[in-house]
């Protein structure tokens, strides 16, 4: 079982040897992640300059670890498309551990949830894995599960196009109450704009603030309600974006706007 480990909080960051280190009883780990953090980047890939990738010292035995200047969505391609090319298929991609929480529509920013989208494109079981703290983050928790998923790979048992976002709460295994399959919820950040001045020009720093962290504002299912209920949120994801429901009212439009674009010459 070979298996690629990238995040987007950068190579040196402690929740990526978490997971290495975890995975490493499973299958054969290799690490190929940027050389700094990318939080929020989401799949984006770096067009206009060079990709470089340098094999650094590892840090965990048996673990080769590359470090990519590039986005999350660089090192998977890099990796599978370069690093791995004659050394034969990769079977799982594992992105994380985040160090916050990747929840609702916040997967369409993740840089960590990028990552994995790359692998799934690709037809590679992938799977994202965060943390929902990013103060005093416990990875014990989610790395054993990514150990467990990945052993379940192995057997035969998880296989693409399963591409599982999974979200775990910063407390003991202990105090964890369940483990629930759940739906996006729908926000959970608010993003607020500060402005400033710096000489003769102005700038805008956006920031993002966490909606109530109430189990209440959360709609039952969803990722944010698992996690704010001490649950283990796992969330099958799919990149069919396509959403017919809404679109009765685009009908009435596009069956007549062939007629309405000729009428307009
Ligand atoms: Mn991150």
């Amino acid at each position: 079982m070979r298996i690629l480990v990238t995040n987007d909080d950068g190579i040196y960051s402690r929740g990526i040897l978490a997971l290495a280190g975890a995975l490493r009883s499973v299958g054969e780990v290799t690490i190929v992640a940027p050389d700094r953090e990318q939080s929020g980047v989401s799949a984006a890939i770096t067009l206009h300059i060079p990709v470089r990738v340098t094999q650094v010292l590892s840090q965990i035995d048996h673990v080769k670890t590359y470090a990519v200047e590039g986005t999350p969505s660089d090192s998977v391609i890099v990796a599978l498309e370069q690093i791995f090319k004659d050394q034969g298929p990769i079977d799982l991609v594992v992105s994380g551990i985040n160090e916050g929480a990747n929840l609702g529509s916040d997967v369409f920013l993740s840089g960590t949830v990028g990552a994995a989208l790359q692998a799934h494109f690709r037809g590679i079981l992938a799977i994202s894995l965060s943390v929902t703290s990013i103060k005093d983050v416990r990875f014990e928790v989610a790395a054993k599960i990514a150990r467990i998923l990945a052993q379940r790979a192995r057997d035969g048992l998880l296989a693409y196009p399963a591409f599982l976002n999974v979200n775990v709460p910063n407390i003991p295994l202990d105090e964890i109450e369940g483990v629930e399959m759940t739906r996006l919820a729908r926000r959970t950040f608010i993003d607020s704009i500060e402005e400033g001045h710096d000489g003769k020009r102005s700038y805008f720093w956006i920031s993002r603030r966490k909606m109530a962290q109430t189990a209440e504002h959360a709609e039952e299912g969803t990722d944010r309600w698992a996690t704010q209920s001490k649950r283990i949120s796992v969330t099958p994801l799919n990149v069919d974006w396509t959403h017919f429901e809404s679109g009765s009212s685009i009908t009435s439009v596009t069956s007549s706007l062939l007629k309405e674009l000729q009428a307009s010459r």
